[in-house]
């Protein structure tokens, strides 16, 4: 696997940072994850974007304007064995010392890459849905920020891990905000309910588009606070994610949700997914 590290490609296992980093010392840094279906990356533009939020939120300067960023990634995703890769990006606030909290007077940002096989949902999980539990949100108030400190993230995802399902679903002050690792959507009576993206959540490329999808197929579509109580009695609820796609949730806690199966509007929506993912991609 060759990676990229400060503007330099070579294998993996050749690329070194600095102990002193201020991402391995104090997980000071951002990151991106983009999917690359047939050596195409899906929404590229709108990756970068969030990339640059994400920069500017922790005041850091953006290593490369976006035309830059296209072709380092161009030809990151080009050395790779795969052509369905998941692109992972990071950028740091670089290598100081003595170690102090504070931002350094002076920084050199440590930028890196690398591209992994993207392994889609098994068709398994597309036809029968996963299984969910769900958690007290113990995030910080910045979760619109891609931060690499993930530390919260990791142990709700292990509780997801240690019950034996796909996903830990975060409820804060009896409302749904998302996934560990996703953003979750529900169903109720026919109408497609989203959360609305706040500084306590991170707002998905893939729950954007899935958004932008429901729209233009008319898919009846409501963006506002949903309770936990909405989420215990959906009919549906989705996650989303750039590794995961759209999947269905069927079962919460043990409760199975709605049917107990994917229900009708997720059915549509993969498939309206699957279409733009093609037409984008040009499979
Ligand atoms: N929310 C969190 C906390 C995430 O880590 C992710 C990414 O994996 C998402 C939501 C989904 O974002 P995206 O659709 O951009 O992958």
């Amino acid at each position: 696997l060759t990676g990229f590290l400060n503007g330099r490609f070579a294998p993996l296992a050749d690329l070194q940072i600095s102990v002193l980093d201020r991402g391995f010392l104090f997980g000071d840094g951002i990151y991106e994850a983009i999917p690359v279906y047939n050596r195409h990356p899906l929404r590229l533009t709108e990756h970068l974007r969030r990339l640059a939020a994400s920069l500017a939120a922790i005041n850091m300067p953006n290593p490369y304007g976006a035309e830059e960023w296209a072709v380092w990634i161009q030809q990151l995703i080009d050395q790779q064995r795969f052509v369905d890769q998941s692109v992972y990006l990071q950028i740091t606030r670089g290598p100081a010392f003595p170690r102090n909290h504070a931002f350094p007077a002076v920084t050199e940002p440590t930028v890196f890459m690398f591209a992994d096989e993207l392994l889609p949902p098994t068709s398994e999980a597309v036809a029968n849905g996963v299984a969910a539990v769900s958690s007290d949100d113990i995030r910080w108030q910045r979760c619109n920020i891609k931060a690499i400190s993930l530390l919260a993230n990791v142990l709700l995802k292990q509780q997801a891990v240690d019950a034996g399902v796909a996903e830990t679903i975060l409820f804060r002050d009896g409302l749904l905000i998302e996934g560990a690792s996703s953003n979750i959507l529900v169903v109720k009576e026919g109408v497609l309910l989203a959360p609305p993206p706040s500084h306590l959540m991170l707002t998905g490329i893939t729950y954007d588009l899935v958004i932008e999808l429901a729209r233009q197929h008319n898919m009846p579509l409501e963006i506002r606070p949903i309770s936990e109580a909405t989420v215990r009695l959906a009919d549906e609820i989705w996650l989303t994610s750039s590794s995961k796609e759209v999947l269905a949730v069927v079962s919460l806690d043990g409760q199975t949700v709605g049917s107990g199966q994917p229900g009708p509007l997720y059915q549509a929506m993969y498939g309206y997914f699957q279409v733009f993912k093609n037409e984008a991609m040009r499979l």
